[in-house]
C-alpha cells in the first residue's frame, strides 16, 4: 500500500543506466517521489531516521543503523563535497559518459550519506576528498538519476 499522498501519484518506472548495464526497473515508492522530485522540482530530497536522525540520499525505506521505517522527508542541498572519486579511462559496456570520465562519491549538505554520480572533471588534483561540487541539473527531465546531468567543481 501506498501511504496516501501517493495513492493518486503517476507510478513511475524508469529507464535508466548502470555503470554496466542498461536495466529496466521499477523504482518503488520512495524511488518514485526521489525521482519525481528531481524532475518537478528540481529538488534533492533525503529520508531522516525518526531515531538517529541520520539522513539517507539517496533515500531508502529503512534505516541502516536503527532499522526504523523511514518516511520524513527533507531537501538537501545540491551542493555538497567529493568523498571519493574514480576515473574511468577504458572502454565498458554501457558508459554513462564517453571516457575519460568520473564517477564519485558526493555527500550532499544536509545529508549523512554519499551519492554516486558523474562529475565533469578528469584532472586528478582537482578530484580531491573536501573538494566542493555542485548538482548541474537537464533542462528537460525525465524522473531519473541522470536529471541530475552531472557535478561540477566549485571550490
Ligand atoms: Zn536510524
Amino acid at each position: 500500500m501506498y501511504p496516501t499522498e501517493l495513492e493518486n501519484a503517476t507510478v513511475i518506472t524508469s529507464r535508466q543506466k548502470v555503470v554496466l548495464s542498461d536495466v529496466v526497473f521499477d523504482v518503488g515508492e520512495i524511488g518514485s517521489r526521489f525521482f519525481a522530485e528531481l524532475r518537478d522540482g528540481p529538488r534533492i530530497m533525503g529520508v531522516r531516521c525518526p531515531v538517529c536522525l541520520k539522513i539517507y540520499v539517496p533515500p531508502r525505506p529503512t534505516c541502516a543503523g536503527c532499522f526504523e521505517p523511514l518516511s520524513d522527508w527533507v531537501e538537501v542541498s545540491p551542493e555538497g563535497t567529493l568523498l571519493a572519486s574514480t576515473t574511468v579511462y577504458a572502454p565498458v559496456a554501457n558508459p554513462p559518459a564517453e571516457p575519460p570520465y568520473t564517477l564519485a562519491v558526493v555527500r550532499l549538505d544536509g545529508a549523512d550519506t554519499g551519492i554516486v554520480h558523474l562529475v565533469d572533471e578528469v584532472d586528478p588534483a582537482r578530484l580531491t576528498e573536501g573538494t566542493r561540487v555542485r548538482a548541474v541539473f537537464r533542462e528537460a527531465r525525465e524522473g531519473n538519476i541522470r536529471d541530475i546531468e552531472h557535478f561540477e567543481i566549485t571550490g
